[in-house]
């Protein structure tokens, strides 16, 4: 069975499969939206698209909003299980740091509210993908704060002799330093042969604050008072997404703008030095196509702990990376092309994004990454485990807990899942972590840990490889770890090249 709601999942988990025998829940009528300023809450259905969130809040009162994605036919039942964020995250963290309770029909029929569903199941289904728990109905958000007037700003700059120090500045401020009231987003691109830098800006002020702390932090972006636009909270959420001001009714057209796309996600956790700036732009010229978005983390981000939700991207990030490629053309090469562009700057971004494990964000869903083939429980954990540690980190452990506890059969599956059972013994592995060079700097090539074997329930088997640009691969170790906390433990290994 696959569950869909807005069904904006970027790899179509939601109505699609290798397997021909399924068939879609559709919840996508299931949609009806109750907003209590009183309660400061608002009810919505899974179907509900995040558009039509905000439109309700903002027919009820222009200082309250709630902190969730900038695309506005995404669906509430997808984004919120899958922990989504938008402009106000540097603020309010998460949308599902704003969730104070939920509605699930578990496996065996019954109807859930946070009560009775239990702290460990709520805890899974606001941010651990709703998917592999049961189905869920509906969400209670709790509305957050924001002013009458916020200010907004799209500038654009291109290649020229400071565009690598700019690039440079917005990494050490973006996260940083700005207040936590200003998400600044970057995105890369390629215009014309020419790499273009789009900063993109929503802050809950006044233009004249904002100038001010941007004057004082990121000079070199040279904001002007012209650039900046005062506006309503929801005339920004129209402004960001590309919307004219002014037509807040558009927040309610539940059809997509529809075009073929990829996309994929790092963490960025130090600045690219200027040096590597200078590679990654000749790279981006050379595959054209793919954009490369930052969006900032800091501010309360840094400030909840990475297992109050499933979501464990917290402090020590500098930004989430997004690679993203759309394209018109039809067929399977054009497909293959977009993909393997997309890939490609992906695999560029090796040496400056996060390692052990190269994590990613679960609503940038990306096969790439790992699959299930749900073949049996035993292999389908071992498959899990691969792209579960990326998303979830630590937390991969305790959702696997709970979903055991909540559908020990497995009956809520699909290509990227959960699966609660503890390994036997014999098989391959096919995970892969990166290790951290003792010394940083002394040698930028990555090391490669392949888990090879799962000798028994608390022993692995793992090959150390090392890769090098170029892809020539050497093998440096192998060894036997007695000691497994599924793959979320860190082996370290000494050996000399
Ligand atoms: C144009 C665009 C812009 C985006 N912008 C953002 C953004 O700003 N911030 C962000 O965080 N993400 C963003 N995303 C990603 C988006 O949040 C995820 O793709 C999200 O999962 C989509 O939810 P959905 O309900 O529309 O998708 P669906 O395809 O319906 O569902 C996605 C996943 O959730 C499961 N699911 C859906 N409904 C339920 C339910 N009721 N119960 C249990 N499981 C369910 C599905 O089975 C599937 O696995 C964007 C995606 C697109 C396409």
């Amino acid at each position: 069975m696959k569950i869909r709601s807005g069904g904006h999942d970027y790899e179509g988990i939601s109505y699609w499969s290798d397997t021909p025998n399924f068939f879609v829940l559709d919840m996508f009528n299931f949609r009806s939206i109750n907003v209590s300023i009183e309660d400061e809450s608002v009810w919505v259905q899974s179907g509900a698209i995040l558009g039509e969130i905000y439109y309700k809040i903002a027919e009820k009162s222009n200082t309250y909003g709630f902190p969730a994605g900038v695309c506005p036919t995404v669906g509430a039942g997808g984004h919120f299980s899958g922990g989504g964020y938008g402009n106000m995250m540097r603020k309010y963290g998460l949308s599902v740091d704003n969730i104070v309770d939920a509605q699930i029909i578990d496996v065996n029929g019954r109807l859930l509210d946070r009560k009775s569903m239990g702290e460990d199941l709520f805890w899974a289904i606001t941010g651990g993908g709703g998917a592999s728990f049961g189905v869920v109905l509906s969400y209670k958000l709790k509305l957050v704060p924001v002013p009458s007037i916020v200010t907004v700003f799209r500038v654009r700059r291109t290649f020229d002799e400071n565009f690598t120090n700019l690039v440079y500045r917005y990494q050490q401020i973006a996260a940083e330093k700005l207040p936590e009231e200003l998400f600044l987003r970057l995105t890369l691109d390629v215009v014309n042969n020419t790499n273009r830098a789009t900063f993109l800006a929503m802050f809950l002020g006044n233009a004249h604050e904002l100038i001010s702390e941007m004057n004082t932090n990121f000079p070199e972006l040279g904001l002007n008072q012209t650039d900046c636009i005062e506006m309503s909270w929801i005339q920004s959420v129209l402004y960001w997404t590309n919307f004219p001001i002014g037509t807040p009714n558009a927040l309610l057209n539940r059809v997509p703008q529809v075009s073929y796309l990829k996309r994929k996600s790092d963490y960025l956790k130090r600045p690219i030095p200027t040096h590597g700036l200078e590679l990654l732009f000749k790279k981006m010229v050379e595959l054209q196509a793919p954009m490369l978005t930052f969006n900032p983390y800091g501010g309360k981000m840094a400030e909840i702990s990475p297992s109050e939700k499933p979501f464990p991207h917290r402090a020590g990030n500098i930004a989430k990376l997004q690679y993203a490629t759309n394209w018109n053309e039809n067929g399977e090469e054009a497909e293959n092309r977009y993909l393997n562009l997309t890939r490609e700057l992906y695999n560029y971004m090796t040496p400056f994004v996060s390692m052990a494990p190269r994590q990613a964000f679960l609503n940038y869903r990306d096969l790439d990454i790992g699959v299930n083939r749900n073949v049996d429980l035993r292999s389908s954990y071992f498959e899990g485990a691969v792209y579960g540690v990326k998303y979830f980190k630590n937390n991969f452990n305790r959702l696997v807990k709970v979903k055991t506890k909540v559908d020990p059969n497995n009956f809520f599956r699909n290509e990227q899942k959960k699966v609660g059972v503890v390994a036997s013994r014999g098989g391959d592995v096919r995970a892969e972590a990166m290790v951290v060079p003792a010394q940083r700097g002394a040698c930028q090539r990555r090391f490669t840990v392949v888990v090879r074997r799962m000798l028994m329930r608390c022993s692995l088997a793992v090959r150390v490889s090392l890769t090098f640009y170029g892809g020539f691969r050497r093998n440096l170790a192998e060894a036997e770890d007695g000691w497994l906390a599924a793959s979320s433990k860190i082996l370290t290994f000494q050996f000399q090249i």
